[in-house]
């Protein structure tokens, strides 16, 4: 083996080197499985709202039951607390506002 392709196999080891590292540590990592966690992470935060009857949190996107009150929309767990809202809607809007206009 002459000195030049003795050169060239040192840079063919070096590059390999550098991208074992590069696939192990870098890009690759993330390639490699670093997004599987994110999957289910969106559920818990949620933008849902909350259910006034019993103070679950509601996904618009999935709620059960409706209603519109003084123009808001409300959502609920279940058709229950839905009908139990219609009753006496001001029982459960009044008890937030109430506390808001205290100070
Ligand atoms: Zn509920």
């Amino acid at each position: 083996m002459d000195t030049e392709s003795l050169k060239s196999l040192a840079w063919l080891v070096v590059w390999g080197g550098l991208f074992y590292v590069m696939m192990r540590y870098g890009c690759g990592a993330h390639m490699m499985g670093g997004h599987g966690k994110h999957s289910d992470a969106g559920a818990a935060a949620g933008n849902g709202t909350k259910d006034p009857v019993c103070g679950m949190t509601i996904d618009p996107n999935h709620a059960k039951a409706a209603a519109v009150h003084e123009g808001k929309t409300y959502y609920f767990c279940s058709d229950t607390c839905r009908k139990k809202f219609e009753l006496t809607p001001a029982n459960f809007v009044r008890a937030k506002s109430q506390e808001a206009h205290h100070a």
